[in-house]
């Protein structure tokens, strides 16, 4: 599933890719992908002869601004990629919309599973579309996203450190890879109290925020054995080769040597060391 560092990485790709063109013609032919919030008025239609003005990230979605303005809201779910072709280049299995621009690419939205969303919203605010973006929490990699903001957010919260971390109205972008990598790297056990965390704990929590989200955007995500995270020429991540606990279990811990645990709970595994996360 791909988290903050997957889709920052196709952020980025998709900026070199689009930004300054032109879209000659748009297409969208899987309705699941539209399912909340329709189709915008006229279709594909709707978005040529617009320019794409920049694209940006909130948490685990990407938002494309368009002239107009008109903004795209791509959220991937499961196993939603989108893909950079040549306009000519053969069909890809499971493309759901496509978009031709003026340099002659395409750029695909591929989703076999169907989890993803897209949603167009007309103006330059995508807070209603969807709801959910109004609700978001910081992003932990912004400027703003300090120690004390982070102690702020944990302070008197009974809740146990990942769910927490996995609640997209808290922190935005971590899903339960990230969560278990950061809490590793963090010394914390995923199921302390929020609130029990000392200034020093914070201050650890908020440097592993920094630092595997960081590293993992540095080696473009990860790409589990099911492949199906890839960036927009198509290629797999190269940070699953540097996860420290995430489907690691039975493996020595790499700083204590106790085997890494794997828990079932709520439907996700957790995987953490007993001995050093506390
Ligand atoms: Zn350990």
């Amino acid at each position: 599933v791909p988290e903050l560092p997957e889709v920052e990485t196709l952020r980025a790709d998709l900026e070199r890719e689009v930004v300054g063109q032109g879209v000659v013609a748009a297409s969208a032919t899987g309705l699941r992908t539209f399912r909340r919030y329709g189709l915008p008025p006229g279709g594909g239609a709707c978005l040529a002869g617009r320019s794409v003005l920049a694209v940006e990230r909130r948490g685990k979605y990407l938002v494309v601004r368009l002239s107009g303005p008109l903004v795209v809201v791509v959220h991937l779910g499961m196993s939603g990629q989108l893909r950079a072709v040549e306009a000519d280049a053969p069909p890809i299995a499971h493309t759901h919309a496509a978009v031709s621009l003026t340099s002659g690419r395409q750029v695909r939205f591929v989703d076999p599973r169907t989890f993803g969303e897209i949603f167009v919203s007309a103006g330059d605010a995508p807070d209603g579309v969807p709801l959910e973006l109004a609700h978001l929490g910081p992003d932990p990699l912004s400027a703003g996203f300090g120690r004390a903001e982070l102690a702020g957010l944990l302070a008197a919260r009974r809740t146990r450190l990942k769910p927490l971390l996995l609640d997209q109205r808290v922190v935005a972008g971590i899903g339960n890879l990230y969560a278990d990598e950061v809490l590793w790297a963090a010394r914390l056990a995923p199921d302390r109290p929020a609130g029990s965390l000392g200034v020093a704990a914070v201050a650890r929590l908020h440097q592993s925020l920094r630092e595997v989200l960081g590293a993992a955007i540095a080696y473009r995500g990860s790409s589990l054995a099911d492949a199906q995270y890839r960036d927009l020429a198509g290629r797999v991540g190269g940070y699953q080769a540097r996860h420290a606990a995430y489907g690691r279990e039975g493996q020595p811990c790499q700083r204590c040597g106790r085997a890494i645990r794997r828990r079932h709970a709520d439907g996700r595994s957790t995987f953490y060391c007993t001995r050093c996360q506390r």
